[in-house]
């Protein structure tokens, strides 16, 4: 299935924790296979890590905080024509390339 959310666009979080929701982000990461999407600053996580080596670099202990994974059914697109969130129609055109139609106010996402 090919996902309907790319890499640079603008979400917002329409489910999952409540500190998440409504927040809009830029879209980091997507991974297919497991239809995730990693959004910058939201589902932020922290992992304490001990002091490891890296060769022969010394990498402190501390806390890394991480932008974690959603799933895409959590976010969804933000029209930037009409700054909604939106679900996304596909159209092909003539020229056989697909382009993505916020479904509120009909106009292409991916027109620059
Ligand atoms: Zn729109």
């Amino acid at each position: 299935m090919k996902l309907k959310i790319r890499k640079g666009d603008t979400v917002e979080i329409i489910s999952g924790r409540s500190e998440d929701k409504k927040k809009r982000g830029e879209v980091i990461r997507v991974i297919p296979k497991e239809s995730r999407i990693v959004v910058q600053g939201v589902n932020i996580r922290s992992r304490h890590q001990g002091q490891t080596r890296a060769g022969r670099r010394q990498i402190d202990a501390g806390i890394v905080k991480f932008e974690a994974p959603i799933h895409i059914s959590n976010a969804m697109l933000v029209c930037p024509n009409c700054n909604k969130p939106t679900r996304v129609g596909l159209s092909r055109g003539e020229d056989g390339k697909v382009t993505r139609i916020c479904k509120k106010c009909n106009s292409e996402i991916d027109a620059k």
